[in-house]
């Protein structure tokens, strides 16, 4: 990897030790200097579409129980919470907060690194939370415990502590020689040409994920397999890990619902695509634009140790 990417850079302590300190907890939300990010149905707030709105605890307190907050980390002593204030009408959400919801995707590139990671969590959390208000097991109602990182089922029988889920996902270009397979949802209508991503199973490595996916998709066959990169993709609740896979074949079959089209491409097929405003590469801020752009950026004739 050359450079950061996006939602994966997130220098920032956790503080994972102090979500079960009730005292510290107590202290820093009693504390003007906290900061509280508003989140609206798994949106945040901006300025200008580059800052992000984020209260002192007392005027958080003000549109949610700050004992629904949850601790996102700790900057230069600085604490750093979100508070879910969903129940807002979109009147009153305007009327008490200035500045306008985005999600997170639509903004993240005007972000820094650290800022996009940390709001990366907090959605990932938000998710989790609204999609966990009740226990998987027994269906009694759930609260939130441990400054947002766990929720406990309240049904006496039960008591299960649920904790914050990932899905775990594959993504893989394909690679075989000098040209890579880019592929086209069927669901989208502009020529976006991405790789292939398709969600673990149950029982399943990750190169067995990549290989099934790849031939589910596109019906082309992979051999070797090389990890490259994950990325944090909390949209809602993924995580995202990046491969490229060795074609041992070359015929495509495309699905036709997951996927619309498939084609190899040389490095140049893709210059001269993208000169054409044929094809649109994946969005900036994806590990799946990463992969195919770290490939692009080898020399023609470079052996990829490993993929061999
Ligand atoms: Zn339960």
């Amino acid at each position: 990897m050359t450079n950061s990417m996006r939602y994966a850079d997130g220098d920032f302590d956790r503080a994972a030790e102090c979500r079960e300190d009730p005292e510290w907890l107590a202290a820093r939300l009693a504390h003007d200097s906290s900061r509280v990010y508003p989140i609206w149905r798994h949106r945040f707030l901006f300025q200008e579409q580059r800052v992000p709105v984020a209260l002192a605890p007392a005027a958080a307190g003000r549109l949610a129980g700050l004992e629904h907050s949850v601790l996102l980390g700790v900057i230069d002593d600085t604490a750093h919470f979100t508070i879910d204030v969903s129940t807002l009408s979109e009147d009153g959400l305007a009327t008490a907060i200035a500045g306008a919801a985005h999600d997170l995707r639509d903004v993240a590139m005007n972000l820094s690194d650290r800022m996009a990671a940390m709001l990366a969590f907090g959605r990932g959390m938000s998710v989790w939370h609204v999609d966990h208000q009740f226990c998987g097991r027994c269906g009694g109602p759930t609260k939130i415990e441990r400054a947002g990182h766990a929720r406990r089922c309240l049904d006496k029988g039960c008591g299960r502590l649920h904790f914050p889920r990932t899905d775990p996902a594959v993504i893989t270009l394909v690679i075989d020689g000098e040209r890579c397979l880019l592929a086209r949802r069927a669901t989208i209508d502009i020529p976006r040409f991405s790789t292939v991503a398709g969600f673990v199973e149950p029982g399943e490595t990750l190169e067995d994920a990549v290989r099934r996916e790849v031939v589910e998709e596109v019906g082309v066959l992979t051999g070797a397999v090389m990890y490259r990169a994950s990325q944090p993709w909390p949209f809602p609740s993924s995580l995202m890990m990046g491969f490229w896979a060795r074609a041992t074949s070359s015929a495509i079959k495309v699905d036709g619902e997951e996927i619309g089209e498939a084609a190899w491409f040389t490095r140049a097929d893709i210059d001269r695509a993208l000169a054409a405003d044929e094809i649109i590469l994946p969005p900036e801020d994806s590990i799946s634009r990463r992969l195919v752009e770290d490939w692009r950026n080898l020399a023609e004739g470079t052996i990829i140790e490993g993929l061999e």
